[in-house]
């Protein structure tokens, strides 16, 4: 083999890959040799056994065929088309094979030609015939095994331009040529003990297995690199981050924390006094926090917040509270006002809406140090924005933040490192979690206050809705208010949607003794306070919205919740939605509006009706969805998986996890002989990948 070929060789220097190839394969993200030997097969078809031509049958599976062409003939139909047939013999029987208007084959099959034919065996008279089989020709003299029949054949992902088997053919050269290039970082005693394969031969074997087994072991040793690369990255991050300052140590302030929780009028779960403690020690220590609060809809994450809040203003320190809506933001400000300002602890409030003078005195303010806790949305991290000495930043419902936000609101530390704490409403599972956040400290809030009745949810169709409505009315009768969510503004070109206006009309006509109001993301920002103010104050009962209420409102009057054209939601959607109501100690409902004839859909909302807790059905939205969409993880930066499936193979990643974390903890540099390599691995994973071309240029 020629030395200079390594696995970073552009694909263009293999044989047979001219311009037009490698530019198709660039398409796909294949540059290297090394990016084939990565490029993972979608899935696997079984075309083990390769039956003699006597032995082929008719049946209902595709069948593998191996024999000698006896003879071919292309018959010419009119109108240009054709039927090519060849007749396979193994010298005692003979089978036929045909396509339709593949005229071309008549090169490929050559008289005498052994070939193997993968398809459908049907009874053609008293002959079997197998019609439009996939086929490989082995060429004379060479003792080659066949690749794309008689064996485990892999499938790729494919674009339009490329055809399976060519990609096949490109993967198995490689793999066969220039498998030694392949290095193994994992030390002999860690693989040893977890039982891991080889590099080498895991890179062969998940692209032509030769027995399942030996697929699924490749499989397991691949994915354990992807999440043990993964987790050193992400632990090597938080190492960073803790490194960065020390300056923002705390010292006291529990006594001040204690006159807070004593002012709530109730007493925390235990869920929430083990995060406030966890961030109290955290923040106590020479290293900044950095830790995220998840907390199902309505387990009281404000309160922990404000705990927190009142901890770094009573070590003589700033704090900035930023959430994802005004309304939101403006909810906050007024709790944060109430429970903080009794300490003397000064908030202030910035978002978009704002007047110059009322942002400029805000700002002065910040700057100076006469407020201690700022309250709003993004407004927060704009250029402008500067604290005298803050000590900590939060971030509520953070899944509407990208990792950028996150940073510049860290920034806002000016040379400090903040402490930094993330709450989340939208339930993480645990392997997401550990993937995304594992950079994080996790507190957990598993409970929801006592006294909490579930909420009754029902699906129903549209011939329900008068029956709804009159449960409605009755249901306001008794001095309770009712929100109605639907998925769009108005209906332009989309007349199947109901739109939140035209709702509105409907539902005062139908409830004329009812005030009846409308929120949606168009309004300007003081109709929505007004809105959102008088719907608190109860003088609103019915307020159709669209998703602009989907985080974080409280009003604990409102416990009934309809939504229509429920299938346009997402289950953590749903469950987001569902969380306004029941916060209170009254009954509460939820009803979903939806005619679905979605397969899907259905038990998606099949598994709402009867799913309550928020961890179980991030779970069963996980399954059904994948990660992608639900971490919006391509947006943020995150890489994305390539083999591994957060669900599936989550014992794997809790491994690998600990595995890395291990590893970091004796040599956090990777600088030791035996963690060289893994250190190359890692910065080849996260910095070449991308743009290997360049790398070599
Ligand atoms: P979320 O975690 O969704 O942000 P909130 O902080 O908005 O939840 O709290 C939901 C409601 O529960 C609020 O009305 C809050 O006052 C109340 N609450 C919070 N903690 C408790 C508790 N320990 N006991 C009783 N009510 C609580
Ligand atoms: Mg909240």
């Amino acid at each position: 083999m020629d030395s200079n070929v390594s696995l970073n060789t552009p694909i263009r220097f293999l044989k047979g890959v001219g311009p037009e190839r490698s530019r198709i394969l660039a398409k796909l993200g294949l540059f290297t040799l090394g990016d084939l030997f990565h490029y993972f097969p979608r899935r696997y078809e079984d075309r083990q056994p390769v039956l003699s031509v006597s032995e082929a049958r008719p049946s209902d599976e595709k069948i593998c065929v191996r024999g000698q062409v006896s003879s071919r003939g292309l018959l010419r139909l009119r109108g240009g088309r054709s039927i090519f047939k060849v007749v396979l013999t193994d010298g005692t029987k003979s089978i036929f094979a045909s396509w339709f208007n593949q005229p071309y084959l008549a090169k490929v099959f050559l008289p005498k030609s052994q070939v193997v034919f993968y398809g459908k065996a049907d009874a053609e008279g008293k002959k079997t015939q197998l019609v439009h089989p996939e086929y490989e020709v082995i060429p004379p003299g060479v003792a080659r095994e066949p690749i794309h029949s008689g064996r485990i054949v892999p499938i790729y992902p494919l674009t339009e331009e490329l055809y399976q088997k060519t990609i096949r053919y490109l993967i198995y050269a490689v793999t066969r040529q220039f498998h030694s290039l392949i290095a193994d970082p994992l030390p002999y005693s860690l693989r040893m003990r977890l039982d891991l394969g080889n590099a080498e031969g895991a890179l062969m074997q998940i692209h032509f297995p030769k027995t399942f087994d030996n697929l699924k072991r490749a499989y397991k040793r691949l994915v354990f690199d992807e999440f043990f690369y993964l987790q050193m990255l992400v632990l090597t991050k938080r190492r960073q981050w803790q490194k960065e300052n020390k300056e923002v140590t705390h010292k006291t302030g529990e006594e001040s924390v204690g006159r807070l929780l004593d002012s709530l009028g109730f007493e925390l779960t235990a869920g929430q006094k083990t995060a406030v403690n966890d961030i109290i020690s955290d923040m106590k220590k020479t290293r900044p926090m950095n830790r995220l609060v998840q907390g199902d809809v309505g387990s009281g994450k404000t309160a922990v917040a404000a705990a927190a809040l009142a901890f770094t203003a009573a070590n003589g320190f700033q704090g900035v509270l930023m959430a994802p809506t005004e309304i939101l933001a403006q909810q906050h400000y007024i709790q944060m006002t109430q429970a903080l300002e009794p300490l003397g602890i000064r908030c202030g409030y910035l978002a978009q809406g704002q007047t110059a003078d009322e942002r400029a005195n805000i700002l002065d303010a910040l700057e100076r140090g006469t407020i201690h806790v700022a309250v709003g949305t993004h407004a927060l991290i704009q250029g402008t924005v500067a604290f005298k000495r803050l000590g900590l930043a939060i971030i509520d419902e953070q899944h509407k933040f990208g990792v950028f936000q996150r940073a510049l609101l860290k920034e806002k530390g000016q040379g400090r490192a903040p402490h930094f704490l993330l709450m989340t409403a939208t339930p993480i599972p645990r392997t997401l979690a550990m993937t995304l956040y594992g950079d994080m400290d996790v507190s957990v809030i598993r409970e929801l206050p006592k006294g909490r009745l579930p909420i009754k949810t029902f699906w129903v169709g549209e011939n329900k809705r008068e029956e709804i409505y009159g449960f409605i009315e009755s249901y306001l009768k008794k001095g309770q208010q009712c929100y109605m969510i639907c998925p769009l503004v108005d209906t332009r070109g989309t007349t199947s949607q109901k739109s939140a206006l035209e709702l509105r009309s409907r539902m005062q006509i139908r409830f004329p003794k009812q005030s009846v109001d409308v929120l949606h993301g168009r309004q300007k920002s003081d109709d929505k306070k007004r809105i959102m103010k008088q719907f608190k104050d109860g003088k609103i009962h019915i307020l159709v919205s669209t998703v602009v209420i989907e985080v974080g409102i409280d009003v604990p009057n409102a416990n009934l919740m309809i939504i229509e054209n429920a299938e346009r939601f997402g289950l953590s959607q749903l469950h987001q939605l569902r969380g306004r109501v029941g916060r209170g100690s009254e009954e509460s409902f939820c009803i979903l509006f939806s005619d679905t004839v979605s397969p899907e859909t259905a038990e998606r909302l099949g598994a709402f009706e009867e799913m309550t807790s928020g961890f179980e059905i991030a779970e069963k939205d996980l399954e059904l969805r994948g990660a992608g969409e639900i971490t919006g993880q391509k947006q943020h930066g995150f890489p994305e998986l390539r083999i591994g499936d957060l669900v599936k193979d989550f014992e794997i990643l809790e491994s690998a996890r600990r595995e890395a974390g291990a590893i970091l903890e004796t040599d956090p540099f990777l600088t030791a002989p035996e963690h060289r390599k893994i250190r190359q691995a890692l910065q080849d994973r996260f910095t070449l990948q991308d743009k290997p071309l360049a790398a070599l240029a």
